[in-house]
């Protein structure tokens, strides 16, 4: 797509980190990272999120993730890796091109935010009725 940022990424027109590239996907570090070694990995044809990805540019970027995260284990010796993926920007998809983050946590280093949240027991009814729902959509 003409405007994406990450589309530029791919074909060279924009300059990144680049830490991996194969047929259908292209890995990057963040720019704006929330801690070190924080990647992003993207399928080479634009798809704006996981509603609209084809499914094997989806294995293919997961497939990836796996040589990706043991690399970020062997360098960075982290305590754990987020991957983190959002969906529109009612949860700040910024650029609108399927990422999946990979976010390393050393020892010692700050709280990754969307990992740490406070346990509170649901409304078994109402998880219930949402869990049967979804369910039943499912194509
Ligand atoms: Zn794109």
């Amino acid at each position: 797509m003409e405007d994406c940022i990450f589309c530029k990424i791919i074909k060279g027109e924009i300059p990144s980190f680049k830490v991996y590239e194969d047929d259908m996907v292209f890995a990057f570090e963040d720019i704006n990272p929330i801690s070190e070694g924080h990647t992003l990995l993207i399928p080479k044809i634009h798809a704006q999120d996981l509603w609209e990805i084809p499914d094997e540019d989806l294995a293919a970027v997961h497939l990836a993730s796996k040589k990706i995260i043991q690399a970020i284990k062997d360098v960075l010796n982290p305590t754990g890796v987020a991957c983190l993926q959002l969906n529109g920007r009612g949860v700040n998809q910024v650029v609108m091109h399927y990422h999946l983050h990979l976010i390393p946590r050393t020892a010692g280093g700050p709280e990754i935010p969307v990992c740490a949240w406070e346990l509170k027991e649901g409304d078994m009814e109402a998880i219930k009725q949402t869990a049967d729902k979804i369910a039943a959509a499912i194509k």
